[in-house]
This record gives C-alpha cells, structure tokens and sequence, in this order.
C-alpha cells in the first residue's frame, strides 16, 4: 500500500486552491488525486468566470470579499497574467430588487466600492442592457475572471512547495477503520493510506462521504451558459450585468457575449446533457440584448455545469462530524472561483489542526447540517 500524509480528492479549484495553501504552509507529503486527465475540467471549467462579492449571503459574501481582493491584486509573481479584468459588475432592479440591493450595499459598505446608478448612467455605461433597470448599483473593482490562469498559478505554487498530483486516479471509495477515514482505494484496485483525506471531489464528494458513512449531503444544480457568436456591435469594455427581477446576467466575451438564465435543476452529478429548452431561452434573451440583432442571434456554443450545494447554501469547510481523518472542502455554489483562496485558508486551517473560533470558520463547519436536521439523516 502507498501512503501520503494528505491526499486530496479532486483536482477542480476547491483541491487545486487547497493544495497550493498547504504547500505555502510547508505542508510536506501531500498528494493530489483527479480522476480526469487534466486538473479543472469539471464545474471550474465550466463557469460563468465572473468575479462578484455582491451577494446576498452574509458568510459567503465575507469570503467571497476575501477572496476578490487576492485575485485583485495578487503577491508579486503570483501569475504571469492578471487574473481579473475589472470591468466591472452592475447589478440592476427593478422594482422587486430594489430593497435586496439596498441590503447588500449597507452590507458592503467600507469593504467594496460602490455606486449607485440611476437609469440615465445605467443605460450610458450597460448600452446593451435593456431589461428591467430602475435602480443600479456598480462596483468597479468587480468583473471578469482568468479561470484557467487563476488555476495555473495555484498548481505551480503548489507543485514548487512539493505538492504531487495524480492524474486518470479515480477514488472509488474511502477506507474507513473504525470511526476513522484512514485513506482511499482506487479504481485500480490499488489503495493509498493517508493521515488525512482531504474531499475536494465538487458534486461527487457527496456519494464518497455518504458510502463511508458521513451524514453530509450536498445536492449538485445543473446550471447553462451560452455565448454568441462574435458581433462588431459588441463592445468589450461593457460590464458584466446582473438582473435581480429577472434572474439574467450577461457579460463580454471578446466580442461575444455569455448569458445565463440561472437554471438550476437538482439532477445526478453525472448529468453531462444539455437541455435544449434552456438554451433556447438564453437565446431569446440574448436576441433582445445584441444591438441589430433584429430579434435572433446566433450562439457559437452552449454549455452546463453543476454548482454543489449544501442544504443552507453556505460552505462545507472542515471535519465531517461522524468521521475522524475526513476533511470536507465543498459546497462552494456559484462562488468557487471567486472565494477559492480565502476558501483554501479556512481549509488548511483545519488539515493542518490550525483552526480557530473564527466567525466564518465556524459558519462553514459540515455539523452545522447534522444540527439542522435534527441529527437524523
Ligand atoms: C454554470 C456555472 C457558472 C458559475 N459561475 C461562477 C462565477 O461566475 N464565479 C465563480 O466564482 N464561480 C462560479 N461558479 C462556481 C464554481 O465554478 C464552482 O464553485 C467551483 O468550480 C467548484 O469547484 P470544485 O473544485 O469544488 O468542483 P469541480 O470543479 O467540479 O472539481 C471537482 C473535481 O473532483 C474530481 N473528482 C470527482 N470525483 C472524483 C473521484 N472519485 N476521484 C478523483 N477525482 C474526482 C472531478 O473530476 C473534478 O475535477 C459557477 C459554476 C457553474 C456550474
């Protein structure tokens, strides 16, 4: 049997983000396992890559204002590229959202600029936006984001500190012995002992923890993006927005544009398929939004991924109540991105037995959930 000290299970931006921490922190002997044969393919290849910390959740909000501010402005030699353009986000409402982005701005305020916008300045700096728009609010800071830089930068930090990483090393189940998760086995039959696993697995982290006895669940939400095909009349310098009435956002991309209706159909976390119906209302939304578009557009692709939830919404950072040797970095949602390094910090913290009484460490720990349901589960 092989050992490593840490082993991580999964090589999406929860893992990848986590490993590169705990490289920082001397962690030695870590060992990274992803079924795929490319880190990142999964729902951190599949997203919307927009930075935004305005939001309504108080706990996820904190990390995702965290988390921004590294991507912002990132140590010297962090990444060879920026890892955001700040074109800036805008939120709108109409008159239903209108108190919900009052709310958020109170609760931002001293940690993110912010302006108000009336609809004369919501229509200069959004021209193509066109729904509901009665009241905006904008933070300039806020935008789009370099996922595949952002996930590079955290690999070689994390392989230069020692991390390994194992690609095409599908885990099949945990070992338990007793209470304790004591390491994985794989799908070659080969098993790997571990002080700590590490479940870093998105929306198949639930199915693992369940069959070794963990009372966690998450459930996975299948969500579609499309984009256009490039149009002159796009101007990249728009900012990303988002409709609080309507439950749309659309940003840049290049000269194309990614919107989203924000589905989200609880489906089984191999859910791969598009569903036709969904994309045809992206469509109908983008047709309203491209300038000229004379009521149609034509979509260069369109795709979906699965965000993981906990029942409550927020993350699940921290041990599992019921097994020792198990540590849950998941439920990140919409989020992972954005929140990925203040996410990693709360997670080391609890790997390496560094874990304070912090306020947000706390919020995240898996037992909160076992709580909520009574213990049953
Ligand atoms: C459509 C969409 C839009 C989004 N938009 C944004 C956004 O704009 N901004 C933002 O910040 N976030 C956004 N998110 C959320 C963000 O993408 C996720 O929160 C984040 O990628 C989750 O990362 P993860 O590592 O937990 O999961 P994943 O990226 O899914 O990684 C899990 C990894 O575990 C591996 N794995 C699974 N089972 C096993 C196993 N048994 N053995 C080994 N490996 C295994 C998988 O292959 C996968 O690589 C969006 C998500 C979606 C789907």
């Amino acid at each position: 049997m092989s050992t490593a000290r840490i082993l991580i299970v999964g090589g999406g931006i929860a893992g990848v983000a986590t490993a590169r921490e705990l490289a920082c922190r001397g962690a030695r002997d870590v060992l990274l396992l992803e079924r795929d044969a490319a880190l990142g393919t999964r729902a951190t290849g599949r997203n919307a890559a927009i930075l935004r910390s305005v939001m309504a959740e108080p706990a996820v909000r904190r990390a995702s204002v965290a988390g921004s501010r590294f991507l912002r402005a990132p140590p010297p030699g962090f990444s060879p590229v920026p890892l955001v353009d700040p074109c800036g986000l805008l939120m709108v409402a109409g008159t239903t959202g209108r108190a919900e982005l009052e709310r958020w701005r109170a609760a931002l305020a001293g940690e993110l600029e912010l302006r108000d916008l009336a609809p004369s300045a919501i229509r200069a700096l959004a021209p193509h936006w066109r729904g509901a728009a009665e009241i905006g609010l904008f933070a300039p800071d806020e935008g789009r984001l370099h996922v595949p830089a952002i996930l590079a930068a955290f690999e070689r930090h994390a392989r230069s500190g020692g991390v390994r990483f194992a690609l095409g090393a599908r885990v099949s189940r945990l070992r338990v012995e007793g209470a304790r998760v004591t390491g994985v086995e794989l799908a070659d039959g080969s098993t790997l002992a571990a002080e700590r696993v590490v479940l870093a697995a998105g929306a198949w982290s639930s199915a693992l923890a369940r069959a070794a006895g963990s009372p966690i669940e998450l459930v996975a939400k299948r969500r579609h993006l499309a984009v256009t095909l490039p149009s002159a009349r796009v101007d990249p310098r728009w900012p990303v927005v988002w409709s609080l009435d309507d439950e749309f956002y659309v940003r840049v991309d290049g000269h194309g544009l990614v919107a989203c209706v924000c589905d989200q159909a609880i489906v089984p976390p191999d859910t791969d398929e598009i569903d036709p119906a969904v994309v045809a209302r992206i469509a109908a939304r983008l047709a309203e939004l491209v300038p000229g578009g004379g009521g149609s557009v034509e979509l260069a692709r369109a795709w979906c991924g699965l965000r993981t939830f906990a029942a409550d919404g927020d993350f699940v950072l921290g041990p599992d109540p019921m097994l020792a040797g198990l540590v849950w970095v998941g439920g990140l949602g919409g989020h992972g991105i954005t929140a990925s390094v203040a996410v990693a910090r709360l997670a080391a913290d609890w790997i390496l037995d560094e874990h304070c009484d912090d306020e947000l460490a706390v919020a995240f720990l898996p037992e909160r959930l076992v709580r909520a349901s009574g213990g049953a589960r």
